[in-house]
């Protein structure tokens, strides 16, 4: 199993307790992991599921990641996928966004339609960031459910 370390840019072989880890996470479906690169000894974040892909290492987390979908009806969370051309999606609905501000632009859409979303994000000069867990409504999920109905 080869990875490429995102700090040292190097391609190294995954050790055999690095491997296990890798496979049993992509069984979970883990989207994050942190592996320590045997060169630099750095540690950095993995996506296990595209581990198979030329490309292996994602960036540090990005801010924004962790943020609610913006669509109506969807409570889904946000990953920053860092590939060739990196991107923001959605693990629930699989909405895709390609620039940042196109994200940023559909939850502003979205909190001037459903005012209790703003209580998920917190606001940044420069866009969101998701508001801790337990600052949530508490009935957010059924909320969001009932956008469908509406
Ligand atoms: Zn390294
Ligand atoms: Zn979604």
């Amino acid at each position: 199993m080869k990875i490429t370390c995102h700090h040292c840019k190097e391609e190294f072989t995954a050790s055999n307790e690095q491997s296990a880890f890798i496979t049993a996470s992509k069984v979970k479906n883990m989207k994050f992991i942190i592996i320590e690169c045997p060169i630099c000894y750095e540690s950095f974040h993995l996506d296990p599921t595209a581990v198979d892909r030329p490309v292996t290492a994602v960036s540090e987390l990005a801010d924004e990641d962790g943020l609610r979908c913006p669509n109506a009806g969807c409570f889904g969370i946000i990953s920053f996928i860092e590939e060739e051309k990196p991107f923001w999606g959605c693990g629930e609905c699989g909405t895709v966004w390609n620039k940042k501000s196109e994200l940023f632009q559909d939850v502003k859409i979205s909190i001037e339609k459903y005012p209790y979303r703003a209580e998920v994000y917190k606001k940044k000069r420069k866009g969101f960031i998701p508001a801790a867990l337990e600052d949530e409504p508490e009935d957010y999920e059924d909320l969001v459910l009932a956008e469908l109905n509406k």
